[in-house]
């Protein structure tokens, strides 16, 4: 199994702000984290001949490592769909674009749309994927991921109801759980549980009340995350609210749907009843920033679902509606946006991280310990503060904020999932220039020396 020796970076554990080693090394065995600090060096140099020749070294000396980045909701089958119709809401935007590209993929068209995704995804430092696939093809998604390396949590979508789906794009109830299931025997599980499945019903709207109750009972009984969309859309909700007569997540709720493994995307039009709710049931949000504005869906009360205790994640959704699969831009949107009712401040950049990080980890139902415990997952992403203008100087203190506001995908020089380096950037600088070299740095702290000195 792997070896990993990351030397000399400034570990960023994100347990607690200030959770910060500098010059630090770590190894990794097996795909977890086995020591930090002058263990680390020791234990790779102790491993019998043949075993130690085959560690693989990762320079991060002035360099940032921290627990890598998860997309908490993807549609890698949209990567191909990307920059179609603008200006539309979500269900004309389903109906006129997203389900006839769905329903269009053969598993050659599905298999490239998935290498894209992840491959986007790992070179911004992706290490995790909570994925809604289609109805069709999903063996094409899973291959792809084994094959990347990338962490994948999927599953075949469920939509069964001929009242508001494509003859095209629809699959009975039975015939939908039993993709699920055969899923389940061939992948859950597969890649030293690198690969799991996910019971994912698309929407309330697109399922029938019988097919949302047999997949609540499928994923408990496999103890499967569930993965769906809920009040995204002011007019999904009203047709919800039409069917059932319940609001879209007491819905979800009534049909078993809303527990601790449950990741709902989101949550937009939600208001203290659902957000009481889905802290009692232990469901997580996964909050998708770009793609709500791009769709006029609204803005996700983020600040309010934390402070009732509900697990908020991140999530670029498909690049059929954001255009990009990005981290940091979700970062930076899901910072700025609650100033737009709020006053500064009710999420800090070191929440935001938290919620691109750990908190995804833990919607895609990872167990385990955070951070550089001996035992986490090794599961990281290094960045390069000397990449992308961030100019961080005092970053002892904070680096947090140059990661979700300065930062961008460019300062990622690795990403390692399972302790096996999956992306590698040899030459971090941007058109041959490194945009912060020494004399740079020097300025900086020197004028900010200045300031504080003032
Ligand atoms: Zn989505």
């Amino acid at each position: 199994m792997a070896r990993l020796l990351i030397e000399g970076g400034t570990l960023l554990g994100l347990t607690a702000p200030g959770d910060i080693r500098p010059s630090t090394d770590l190894y990794a065995q097996d795909g977890r984290i086995r020591a930090v600090g002058p263990e680390a060096a020791r234990l790779a140099a102790e491993e019998p001949g043949p075993v130690r020749d085959r560690v693989e070294r990762l320079d991060a000396r002035g360099k940032w490592v921290l627990p890598g980045f998860v997309q908490a909701h993807l549609h890698l089958c949209q990567t191909l769909l990307r920059n179609g119709p603008e200006n539309l809401e979500l269900l004309p935007w389903l109906r006129g674009h997203v389900w006839p590209g769905e329903a269009a993929h053969d598993p050659a068209t599905m298999s490239v749309s998935a290498r894209l995704g992840i491959a986007e995804c790992l070179s911004a430092g992706v290490t995790a994927i909570l994925d809604m696939g289609t109805v069709r093809h999903s063996d094409a998604l899973f291959e792809a991921a084994a094959a990347s390396g990338v962490r994948y949590v999927g599953g075949n979508v469920l939509m069964d109801d001929p009242r508001t789906t494509p003859a095209a794009l629809r699959a009975s109830a039975q015939e939908g759980l039993a993709e699920t299931e055969r899923l389940c025997a061939k992948w859950h599980g597969a890649e030293n549980g690198r690969l799991a499945v996910a019971v994912s019903p698309r929407f309330a709207v697109s399922c029938t009340d019988a097919l949302l109750r047999a997949a609540a009972e499928l994923a408990r009984d496999r103890g499967l995350v569930v993965h769906t969309h809920a009040s995204e859309n002011r007019g999904e909700c009203a047709l919800v609210k039409e069917r059932t007569g319940l609001g879209n997540l007491a819905y979800l709720d009534a049909v078993g749907l809303l527990g601790p493994r449950t990741c709902i995307a989101h949550a937009v039009h939600t208001d203290e009843k659902d957000f009481r709710l889905l802290a009692e049931r232990r469901a997580a949000v996964a909050h998708c920033p770009s793609s709500n504005l791009k769709l006029a869906s609204g803005v996700c009360p983020v600040p309010e679902l934390k402070r009732a205790g509900v697990r908020v994640a991140l999530g670029s959704d498909g690049a059929a509606c954001n255009n990009v699969l990005d981290p940091f831009r979700e970062m930076r949107l899901a910072g700025l946006l609650p100033g737009v009712r709020h006053r500064p401040g009710p999420l800090s950049a070191f929440d935001v991280l938290r919620m691109a990080t750990s908190e995804g980890a833990a919607a895609l139902g990872l167990p385990g310990p955070e951070g550089f415990a001996a035992g986490a997952r090794a599961d990281l992403v290094v960045l390069d503060p000397d990449v992308g203008w961030s100019l961080p100087d005092d970053w002892s203190a904070e680096p947090y904020g140059a990661i979700v506001y300065s930062m961008g995908r460019e300062s990622v020089t690795a990403t390692v999932v399972d302790g096996v380096v999956r992306y590698r950037r040899e030459d971090p600088s941007v058109g041959g220039v490194k945009p912060a070299p020494p004399e740079i740095r020097e300025a900086v702290r020197n004028l900010r020396t200045r300031m504080r000195e003032s």
